[in-house]
């Protein structure tokens, strides 16, 4: 099975080389060259690991990682993914049951276990550098935390992350170090790609990211759109709307992917905040990046949202993209209400991200199959969703580990070489 480059000018490469190089060398993004056949017959949502190998393995066909695959399906996913029912037709989708309480978690550690065995017999350390604004950070250090062979380098804008994400960033040591960086976001990101294409570090340090434009972490995000519509399929006997929160849309890649793969999702539908990027490219066709405007569901404050390239891919003329792609912008003062009427509905709390989601159906799809994707725990967001309801949000007990554990980092200023010199 081979992976291309979405702009055409790069060897095409298996799976793990693919994921190990992140970037195609022409600077496009990989795609598989054709979607692997997959008997829905054969497939079982008994054991989700287990599905995830079968949806996930022909992607590695011919690959040095093949037969690794059901193995590091076992480690990577280790936790529930429940369908919540508000009533008999509008589900919940919910991938924050991983150890970051968000859905970052399913890339995160899927990469990380693909990393580690390809990273076997090697002499050189491999070093991620990560910059993070806040779910991305976490879910990575965690997925490495431990891992052989393998450093990472996260590094988060000062005074731009909740107190409760800080923590989850902080809180490792061994293999991850934490560099809070006097400076932006968009610093934080400056600093890791000067140091990718830095030459005399390149000598010294093996390096890669883990950020959203990896393979390895679009894969999974196939798996849990295609095993929850079979689930919602077998219940309801429909095909669902698929709603979901998006900003980078690396997500929403995944369901078109399982889409393409023979998954029985219908419409696919997504919500994005006050980034109205995707919504105005879908109405005019003309794609027009800008800067990022800051919102309450922070991890979609995206204004070239890095996965675009993708779906721009595989929908190449814009009668495609009308016909398949649909978005809605979210404001922070409907978010706000609608996590209040939806607590006060169906006694169900939602994080900012996943609120943006459930208006989108509320207002456009309330009489239809549906089923929201919710992205994030709302205890990442309690800043947010406890004044709203007027009620605590209880903390996962994962997240309370992180936060009890003692709080570690490097302060430096926004210059690159203060990544490799502690
Ligand atoms: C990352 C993230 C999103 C956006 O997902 P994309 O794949 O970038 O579109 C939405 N909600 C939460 C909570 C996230 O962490």
């Amino acid at each position: 099975m081979e992976f291309i480059s979405t702009r055409g000018n790069s060897p095409s490469v298996s799976a793990s080389v693919a994921i190990r190089t992140g970037l195609a060398p022409d600077g496009g993004l990989y795609v598989p060259s054709k979607f692997p056949e997959i008997e829905v017959q054969g497939l079982n949502t008994d054991n989700y690991a287990s599905f995830a190998s079968e949806i996930i393995q022909p992607f590695f066909e011919g690959d040095p990682l093949f037969n690794d695959i059901p193995d590091i399906c076992r480690d990577a996913f280790s936790f529930d993914v429940p369908l919540s029912w508000l009533n008999d037709r509008q589900a919940v989708l919910e991938l924050f049951h991983g150890p970051t309480a968000a859905f970052k978690d399913f890339g995160a550690r899927f990469l990380a276990n693909v990393m580690e065995r390809a990273q076997k017999g090697k002499d050189k350390k491999l070093t991620i550098l990560v910059a993070t604004s806040g779910d991305t950070g976490s879910a990575v250090a965690s997925a490495f935390y431990g891992k052989e062979g393998i450093d990472v380098k996260v590094l988060y804008p000062e005074g731009r992350v909740s107190k409760r994400q800080e923590m989850q960033l902080t809180c490792w040591n061994d293999n991850i170090s934490a560099y809070c960086v006097k400076g932006s976001f968009d610093d934080c990101q400056k600093m890791v790609k000067t140091a990718f294409q830095d030459r005399d570090l390149a000598l010294e340090w093996e390096l890669s990211s883990a950020n959203s434009i990896n393979l390895g972490r679009l894969l999974p995000q196939i798996v849990y759109f295609y095993y929850s519509s079979l689930i919602y399929l077998g219940k309801t006997g429909r095909k669902p709307v698929v709603i979901i929160p998006s900003g980078n849309v690396g997500n929403s890649v995944g369901a078109y992917w399982a889409a393409e793969l023979g998954a029985p999702v219908g419409k696919i539908i997504l919500a994005v905040n006050s980034n109205k990027t995707i919504p105005e490219f879908i109405g005019t066709g003309k794609y027009s990046p800008r800067p990022s405007v800051a919102t309450i569901a922070n991890a979609m404050d995206v204004g070239d949202p890095s996965n675009m390239e993708r779906l721009r891919h595989l929908f190449p003329e814009h009668e495609q993209v009308r016909a398949n792609m649909k978005a809605f912008s979210v404001s922070d003062d409907i978010i706000r209400e609608t996590i209040r009427k939806t607590y006060i509905d169906f006694s169900y709390i939602e994080c900012p991200h996943t609120a943006a989601g459930e208006w989108v159906r509320q207002n456009y799809y309330n009489d239809e199959f549906t089923m929201v994707v919710s992205t994030a725990h709302p205890a990442k967001f309690e800043t947010v969703v406890e004044p709203e309801i007027g009620a605590s949000v209880e903390i996962p007990e994962s997240l309370k580990g992180m936060m009890e554990a003692g709080s570690e980092f490097h302060k430096i200023p926004p210059v690159m070489d203060e990544l490799f010199s502690n």
